[in-house]
């Protein structure tokens, strides 16, 4: 039998499953565990997106649409792609060159890896931070090296501490904000430094903005391409997952620099034949409604940002000073005081809550000392797993 190959004895099971190998060794013994780990929308699509689906589906004048999405190009998505990027952010781009559909965002995220890196080079990654930025590195057999992410600097790199021998091998720089997991969210001074530094090393920026649109408390997040001159050293991700709560559907963008576009989109002709054209057609209805009235993700928004004050004012009775994030559909948050680490704190809160978090330590020693509530559970569910983690602080 063939052995596998070296990347995949690196690659482990995706994220920590250590947790979740203990949350179904519980349920395997009848314990009602309560999972707040994973951000995966609960609420439903609007239905204007999901009728869209089933007319694109159902249309006998679109003879192509049952076919390969990428053979049979539809305008459509791109376009609207470009009219939500001038709408929102007041940025243009060019729906041919400039913007190229993904089957969600994390394919993307993990494809431009290909498009970069060698072996020897490297992509600097934040931590803590979606895991799959140095997934993409590994796979192309190349490397990542941890930019930390720091609670004193808002949770924002600080690019002067990347040793000189690493910039040298550096090709991807990756942020993502508002941030899962930290929540935090930056300005757009915080980008344009990022510009100056990457224009400044020759990096590629890749700007994971899977949030842009869920945010609290009247903040509006920006789009790293609002920086003037960015389009010359950046990429921007984005994706109808979390605002239009699509996660299932599998529908995305990037968009930004065009030889970077142009690298990506040919990767991805090469091992993907494209998105079901009549999910196109939705995510492009989606992306006209927000345009002609943004409440249209309102449900969903409202939905979270009631969830989040409930999580944060019950963490606060039980004595935790969390912050009240901005944006993304995370609490993180400090550990309790009386306890070594997020792991031993999850472990407590598993064992004696019967409530799964996800532990900081897990994206790496930066995330060390907070954990993650997402806000993707029922308020009953979210309501119960507070009671029971107020009710096992107080025993404790
Ligand atoms: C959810 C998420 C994504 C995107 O997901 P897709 O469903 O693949 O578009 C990307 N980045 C971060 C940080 C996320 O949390």
């Amino acid at each position: 039998m063939a052995q596998p190959s070296r990347r995949m004895t690196q690659l482990g099971p995706y994220l920590f499953s250590a947790i979740g190998a203990k949350v179904r060794e519980l349920r395997a013994k009848g314990v009602q565990v309560i999972s707040l780990g994973i951000g995966d929308p609960d609420v439903p699509t609007p239905d204007p997106v999901v009728l869209e689906l089933v007319r694109a589906a159902t249309d006998v004048h679109d003879p192509d649409r049952f076919r390969y999405g990428s053979d049979w190009p539809l305008d459509a998505f791109p376009n609207a792609v470009a009219q939500y990027y001038r709408h929102r952010f007041g940025v243009e781009l060019d729906p041919k060159s400039e913007i190229v559909p993904l089957i969600g965002s994390k394919e993307g995220i993990a494809h431009i890896a290909l498009c970069y890196l060698d072996p020897g080079d490297v992509a600097l990654v934040p931590e803590p931070g979606y895991p799959v930025y140095k997934i993409g590195a590994l796979l192309a057999l190349a490397e990542s090296y941890p930019m930390p992410l720091l609670a004193d600097r808002n949770w924002t790199p600080d690019f002067s501490a990347i040793p000189s021998e690493v910039l040298k091998r550096a090709k991807l720089l990756w942020l993502n904000y508002p941030n899962n997991p930290t929540a935090a969210c930056v300005t757009l001074d915080f980008f344009a430094e990022a510009v100056a530094f990457a224009r400044r090393h020759g990096l590629l920026i890749c700007h994971d903005a899977a949030y842009v649109d869920i945010t609290y408390d009247g903040y509006v997040a920006p789009s790293i391409l609002q920086v003037p001159g960015a389009k010359e050293v950046a990429i921007e991700f984005g994706s109808l997952s979390k605002p239009f709560a699509m996660t299932g559907w599998r529908i995305g963008w990037a968009v930004g620099n065009s030889e970077a576009v142009r690298l990506l989109a040919t990767v991805k002709d090469n091992i993907d034949s494209g998105i079901f054209r009549p999910i196109q057609r939705a995510g492009a209805k989606a992306l006209q409604l927000f345009c002609q009235d943004p409440s249209i993700i309102r449900p969903v928004v409202d939905t979270y940002q009631r969830r989040r004050d409930f999580v944060v004012q019950a963490l606060r009775q039980a004595g935790i000073p969390v912050e009240a994030p901005k944006g993304t559909l995370y609490v993180w948050s400090p550990i309790p005081d009386g306890f070594a680490n997020s792991q031993e704190f999850a472990t407590f809160l598993l064992e004696r809550a019967h409530v799964a978090v996800t532990p900081g330590g897990g994206y790496g020693p930066a995330g060390e000392g907070y954990f993650r509530i997402s806000l993707t559970y029922p308020d009953a569910v979210i309501g119960e797993a507070m009671e029971r983690i107020t009710a096992a602080l107080k025993r404790s």
